[in-house]
């Protein structure tokens, strides 16, 4: 029998319904607590015994299912889902590094990641250098005798450059430094990072995982050499857990997965031709686009392209910008994407610190296109920009 398909493991993976009663969806486990039957059994629970559950906390059999199915998706041996992307951020960077180490990552990642390696780490005498990461001899050019990790995220989510995963994780192995990367913007269906030997892989599954704009959530999946000791301290220590009635929702929004982010490409990807062609518009900044600069690397290393770009405005700046943002009627004015539904903020190029203007220096937007009919959000954009 061939290995089930990504569809198949949203749908049946790690789900067992005979044992709950033949509930076809998982039951949502909303307790703290699970006692034993006895005391030889309390006296077992622990790592080695997983089916002795005794504080959600440690365990929780709907998380459970959620995590299975999530290292499934990544291709991974284990998953540990957080209570935000930031928590699974932080777990996966501070599993990799001790006082006095050093971290190389991409000058273009999430701001708050970027604040937790500049500001918080260096109390504890971590240092940093950003590359740009679009040229992977960067990194080995970085690299000093205590450097401990790389910190990747492609695509990054206001410029959208990439990194060449293969080539970076093949000098990561050399130097027997981790990789870990921020998949939030491809998501499992479009780009699986360990196929490529990136080893720890993360997501703000407040995005596409959970999908629906109604839970905060994150997940950290690699091998079961790393965690094993991220889930017990990083994850269960530190405590930062997602809770299971979140952890149940996302299971729900799993189920549709794969159908959204199809959807999500396809208008995300007509929008960025109609965009591109506008005589407003000096650039947009998409992956999907044959105009991308690392388009030959976005299609050996993605299936896809998710729902998430920015364009720049040829002129008006500011006050253009906001005045687009405004007219627009479908799409809220809000930062978080990954859910059903269009929104757009307006940005800055450059729009990262340290970032080189893309293009003019001036101003622009980043668009999520959600689920909506594809002709009513170019209709509306079209007026916005008129
Ligand atoms: C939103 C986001 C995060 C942080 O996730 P939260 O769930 O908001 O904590 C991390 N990385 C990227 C790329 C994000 O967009």
């Amino acid at each position: 029998m061939r290995e089930p398909g990504f569809e198949t493991i949203c749908e049946h993976a790690a789900e067992e319904p005979a044992r709950f009663l033949g509930a076809v969806a998982p039951p949502l486990f909303q307790n703290s607590l699970f006692a034993s039957p006895d005391a030889e059994t309390f006296a077992r629970r622990g790592a080695a015994h997983p089916e002795v559950y005794d504080y959600t906390r440690v365990a929780n059999p709907t998380t459970d299912i959620l995590e299975a199915k999530l290292a499934l998706l990544e291709k991974t041996e284990a998953a540990r889902c957080f209570g935000s992307g930031m928590a699974a951020v932080t777990a996966a960077i501070l599993h990799c590094v001790r006082a006095g180490d050093h971290v190389v990552a991409v000058n273009t990642i999430y701001g708050p990641t970027r604040h937790f390696l500049t500001s918080y780490l260096s109390q504890f005498n971590v240092e940093v250098t950003f590359v740009r990461g679009t040229d992977a001899q960067e990194f080995a050019d970085a690299c000093r005798p205590n450097t401990k990790l790389f910190y990747l995220e492609s695509p990054s989510t206001f410029v959208f450059h990439l990194q060449d995963l293969a080539a970076v994780s093949a000098i990561a192995r050399e130097r027997n430094v981790v990789t870990a990367i921020d998949n939030s913007w491809a998501s499992p269906y479009f780009q699986n990072p360990v196929e490529f030997g990136i080893d720890l892989v993360i997501h703000s599954a407040t995005k596409y995982l959970g999908g629906h704009s109604d839970i905060v959530a994150g997940v950290v999946c690699g091998p079961k050499a790393h965690m094993t000791e991220l889930a017990s301290l990083e994850g269960a220590l530190l405590g930062g857990i997602l809770d299971p009635f979140a952890a149940w929702l996302m299971l729900r929004g799993l189920r549709t997965l794969p159908v959204r982010m199809d959807r999500h490409q396809a208008n995300a990807l007509r929008i960025a031709e109609f965009l591109q062609g506008h005589r407003k518009i000096a650039a947009v900044h998409y992956p999907g686009l044959d105009s991308h600069p690392q388009r030959d690397l976005a299609r050996r290393q993605m299936r896809g392209s998710s729902g998430l770009l920015s364009i720049e405005l040829k002129e008006g700046g500011q006050a253009a910008a906001y005045a687009f943002i405004n007219r627009l009627r479908y799409f809220h004015i809000a930062c978080s994407w990954g859910g059903y539904e269009s929104l757009a903020i307006a940005i800055p190029f450059p729009a990262v610190k340290n970032g080189e203007p893309a293009v003019g220096g001036g101003w622009g937007a980043r668009l999520h296109i959600g689920l909506e009919t594809v002709e009513d959000l170019m209709e509306d954009l079209e007026q916005a920009l008129e």
